[in-house]
């Protein structure tokens, strides 16, 4: 039987809100939070990709993209030193070309992903 798309999305939407609190517990305990995994980071960017193809590779306009990273920028996740994102671990200057992408803080004017507006 074929799964939906929100099907197909909910192992990654459980593995982001897991993450989410592990970061919070390592901010509560640590002070800092230690970026995903390489491993973490490619089963992310992969579930990002998939679906800008499967949508028909959607990108957005260069005003779009520049307000994207210019929140990247000013955002305490961001990992300056190779443009990653330490809440997702994607690569920015691709993954904020993507219209089919989100932030995973609701950061973008897109907002949050669908189905987790719940938890923002
Ligand atoms: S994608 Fe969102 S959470 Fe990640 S660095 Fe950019 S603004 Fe911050």
């Amino acid at each position: 039987m074929t799964q939906s798309p929100e099907q197909e999305l909910e192992p990654w939407r459980k593995r982001e809100r897991e993450r989410e609190k592990d970061m919070e517990r390592q901010i509560a305990e640590q002070g800092y939070i230690t970026p995903p995994s390489f491993l973490e980071m490619v089963k992310s960017f992969k579930t990002t990709a998939l679906k800008f193809i499967n949508q028909g590779a959607p990108i957005v306009e260069p005003a779009v993209y520049t307000d994207r990273l210019g929140e990247c920028n000013t955002c305490e996740f961001l990992r300056r030193k190779n443009m990653r994102c330490g809440a997702c671990g994607c690569l920015l200057e691709a993954k904020a070309q993507m219209k089919t992408a989100y932030c995973p803080k609701g950061k973008w004017e897109n907002g949050m992903a669908p189905g987790r507006d719940d938890e923002k």
